[in-house]
């Protein structure tokens, strides 16, 4: 989602890369849950994000939409975002203990928080730390590579950034007669249909390859 905010007013100051240490660690987010309600339809989930929880949940993606995900429009592209409810407003996977019930599987977002990215415009991004958000005093340095807690960082950080990208070029080609279709297909090649049980990236690469040739038509 893209932020309009100066980086002087949210951040430290400072850009980090993957294997920087940065003041993130909140110990294990013991007795908080503030950034697991309230959050609107901000938290959004990338292709990974869906593959991840719908193999970890043992759920199709189309039945979590259903259910605890729901589709908004996110900068003109129609996304999924996690479902909020209830008097709290709370992520339907926070449980009675104030614990995420689905850690293994969580979205990425909620893995970066506090942090966020910084894209530089053509082709990578640099981490930030949001100073204003996480409610824990005392925050411990942690290396953001390990913060993020995702398996093969390296091809993690591409697909990030190739997602990314697309997006923007697809943004670029929104018009009124269109914007339905290109959600349509988005969601259909990026999110509904299976990555199987082998290699996401090798799989994500190719739906991206067709895509971008897709897009090329519009
Ligand atoms: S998925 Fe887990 S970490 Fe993310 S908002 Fe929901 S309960 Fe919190
Ligand atoms: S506000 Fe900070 S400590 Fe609280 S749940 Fe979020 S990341 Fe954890």
């Amino acid at each position: 989602m893209l932020r309009e905010v100066s980086m002087e007013e949210i951040s430290d100051g400072k850009l980090y890369g993957p294997n920087d240490m940065v003041k993130a660690g909140c110990d294990d987010c013991r007795g908080c849950s503030a950034c697991c309600r309230g959050m609107g339809t901000s938290i959004v989930l990338d292709p990974y994000d869906m593959h991840r929880m719908a193999a970890g949940l043992g759920m199709p993606a189309a039945a979590l939409l259903g259910e605890s995900l729901e589709l908004n429009v996110v900068d003109g592209i129609v996304q999924p975002n996690i479902r909020m409810a209830g008097e709290g407003e709370q992520c339907l996977f926070l449980n009675e203990a104030g614990r995420c019930r689905i850690h293994p599987y969580r979205p990425g977002i909620c893995r970066l928080f506090p942090l966020g990215r910084v894209y530089d415009g053509e082709k990578g991004f640099q981490y930030f730390l949001q100073v204003h958000e996480c409610k824990k005093e005392n925050r411990t340095k942690v290396k953001v590579r390990k913060w993020m807690d995702t398996p093969d960082g390296a091809h993690y950080d591409t697909f990030i950034a190739d997602w990314h990208y697309f997006l923007l070029k697809l943004q670029k080609k929104l018009t009124a007669e269109n914007s339905r279709e290109i959600s349509m297909y988005v969601l259909q090649q990026f999110y509904l249909t299976p990555y199987g049980t082998g290699d996401f990236y090798e799989v994500f690469d190719d739906r991206l390859k067709a895509a971008k040739a897709w897009a090329e038509n519009l």
